[in-house]
């Protein structure tokens, strides 16, 4: 009794849902190594709770009425964005959302058309090919480079039709940890743009960024709204502040986009026809106060050192993270899921390539505990 478009959804995740079962099992057991997804595997950062706490109280008879996308949301965003990328943008060209997953669903629901194609790049974050069938359109996966996980932007060229309406890049990439250079974003732009000029419509582009914050101290970011002006970038709090639950996050669009009074009605209708994906009143409200806030970033980079340093002595191929929390590494044998189901029952929780859409792999959360780390160690080295 289910829908068609829901069967296809759930075989788009049947690595996923495969993997669940098994994390769920061995998830609570005494002494185990969580380091399956990115969830906070300590208390919350100093500051969180006490912001929304005092943001619960009312001040006014509309303190809790429905929230749209809250003028002082947006002006926060727009002078950080101002700060930290160099680009005006409009307050007006901003909408909150609850996180990236709402910006993304936002986006798919004001640009694309049923039937209409949408390029990302594998391996992915396991929701964008759900999230683009759930919004009736076609995903098309393009894989990364062999070496090294750049854009492979003459596979990205030929993958582009007269029914591809958007493109999407991650970057930091979870879950290779990869941030593109800026070389890689102009050539990325050069694509595009040939190919919008082609087939006499804009591709447009949703770079989804929820870590644009978690860099290392050995790389820098930049983006590809700096290229390319049909972007749009889409944000998360939930990275971060490690806090998935409460969710908050941004889309934006930049000054350079053609058209951005009726985008800005198209992405209004999709956040309220999408099922009213703005932020709760009380996460906006905190907003100013949570933009102060970070996880540790040093311990985390301690925690990517030391990683990369003893699996490296163990033999495993990988390359350093340049951002994100995640590490990714070539499984030891062909088979990632029996690896990982091995590592599960000797105590530590790797998430699967295969889920990633890259068999042959496995990602490590570096949000996991240094003694997590510690206790994971021999194990890895047995692996
Ligand atoms: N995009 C990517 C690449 C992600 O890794 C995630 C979360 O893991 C999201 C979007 C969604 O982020 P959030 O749950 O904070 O909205």
């Amino acid at each position: 009794m289910v829908t068609e478009r829901i069967k296809q959804i759930t075989a788009a995740n049947d690595a996923l849902l495969s993997f669940l079962p098994i994390w769920e099992t061995h998830r609570g057991r005494p002494g185990i190594a969580d380091f399956a997804f990115g969830n906070p595997q300590e208390m919350v950062v100093d500051g969180f709770a006490p912001a929304l706490a005092a943001a619960t109280k009312p001040l006014d008879k509309d303190h809790y009425a429905y929230k749209f996308s809250e003028e002082q949301s947006r002006k926060t965003v727009a002078a950080h964005l101002a700060d930290w990328r160099g680009q005006p943008f409009d307050p007006d060209d901003i909408a909150m959302t609850p996180g990236a997953f709402g910006a993304i669903a936002v986006t798919l629901g004001a640009l694309v058309d049923i039937g209409d194609e949408v390029v990302y790049f594998d391996p992915s974050w396991f929701f964008y090919r759900s999230m683009i069938l759930a919004a009736g359109a076609i995903p098309i996966a393009v894989p990364v480079m062999e070496q090294g996980y750049d854009l492979d932007l003459d596979r990205l060229a030929g993958a582009i039709t007269e029914k591809t309406r958007l493109v999407i890049v991650n970057t930091p990439h979870n879950p290779t940890g990869r941030i593109y250079p800026p070389a890689t974003l102009r050539g990325l732009a050069r694509v595009l743009t040939e190919a919008s000029e082609r087939f006499g419509a804009p591709i447009y582009l949703l770079s989804d960024e929820p870590y644009s914050k978690l860099v290392f101290s050995d790389a820098s970011f930049s983006g590809p709204a700096e290229h390319y002006p049909h972007t749009l970038i889409s944000y998360s709090y939930g990275k971060i502040l490690l806090t998935p639950g409460q969710r908050i996050g941004w889309l934006a669009w930049t000054p350079q986009m053609t058209d951005r009074q009726s985008l800005r009605s198209a992405v209004f209708m999709a956040q309220t026809a999408g099922g009213w994906l703005f932020p709760s009143a009380i996460m906006q409200y905190s907003l100013a106060e949570l933009d102060r806030l970070s996880i540790d970033l040093v311990e985390l980079e301690r925690k990517r050192d030391l990683l990369v340093a003893e699996l490296g002595a163990a033999g495993y191929e990988l390359r350093p993270p340049e951002g994100t929390f995640y590490l990714w590494a070539r499984s030891p044998e062909p088979d990632d899921v029996a690896f990982v189901g091995r590592l599960a029952e000797q105590g530590v929780l790797v998430l699967p390539g295969t889920t990633c859409g890259a068999p042959g792999h496995f990602r490590i959360s570096l949000t996991g505990t240094g003694e997590m780390i510690e206790r994971s160690l021999p194990v890895f080295r047995g692996g």
